[in-house]
């Protein structure tokens, strides 16, 4: 059985049995990768602090061809706030989420992996609503699913002033063509420009970001239908964005 040795974010975890636990990793050199830890819920395990949501780690995998195990976890960075606080809790698992749902086991995402190691210590810090948003704006757009921002989906035309966007159709529409898309929706200009700053953002940046809430509402909701659109279900941390922070 081959022993190898990954950097990863533990992007989400399942308890089984008495004390073990399925670990989704996102790591740098596969991509997502599932594995058991026996026993890591026991406190005595020299897993359990490893293996917990949002830790970066460097972790020792075995493969078979049933399952793989994780031996040996090493902490690289933790993010206390993260689990301490319920609003950025939240919101770290709503980016995980969408990262989760929308990758493949064993693909290698080197950008993925990036902007997760940038976006944790964002999270954790600033406004972790924000940085949760611009964290899966950004991924979306890596994703083969992202949406075209800036030019009219029907006829390239670059979009300028209000216009519509189509999620069916994967894009802006311009006014010339609204009657086009079956579910055009308004895409003022401010949404744009929000969208723009979010794509266009630098997790090193800590000038402050300024979205006024009406922006980032509506950005915020355009969003989460534009995943949940292309997941074709529900996200459970929007549910629990909805019934516990909104
Ligand atoms: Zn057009």
């Amino acid at each position: 059985m081959e022993t190898f040795t990954v950097e990863a974010v533990v992007l989400k975890t399942d308890d089984f049995g008495d004390a073990n636990r399925v670990v989704t990793l996102f790591t740098k050199e596969f991509g997502k990768l599932e594995a058991n830890a026996y026993g890591c819920r026991r406190a005595r395990s020299p897993l359990s602090g490893a293996l917990q949501m949002f830790n970066h780690i460097s972790v020792q995998i075995t493969r078979s061809p049933k399952v793989d195990t994780i031996r040996e976890a090493d902490i690289i960075n933790f993010y206390d706030a993260l689990t301490n606080d319920l609003e950025r809790l939240t919101y770290a698992s709503f980016l995980f989420e969408v990262v989760n749902r929308m990758t493949f086991p064993r693909q290698q995402e080197r950008e993925t992996f990036d902007l997760l190691i940038k976006a944790l210590p964002v999270l954790s810090k600033r406004n972790p609503r924000v940085a949760a948003l611009i964290g899966a704006c950004q991924f979306m757009e890596t994703s083969g699913e992202q949406l075209n921002f800036e030019r009219c989906v029907h006829c390239g035309r670059e979009i300028d002033g209000d216009a519509a966007i189509s999620l069916l159709d994967g894009g802006a529409v311009c006014m010339d063509c609204v009657d086009a898309a079956q579910d055009a929706r308004p895409y003022p200009e401010g949404l744009r420009r929000t969208f723009e700053t979010m794509l266009g953002f630098d997790w090193q940046d800590d000038t402050r970001l300024s979205f006024n809430s009406r922006q980032l509402k509506a950005a915020e909701t355009f969003f989460i239908d534009y995943v949940q659109s292309v997941l074709g279900s529900g996200l459970r941390s929007v549910q629990f964005i909805r019934d516990f922070l909104s």
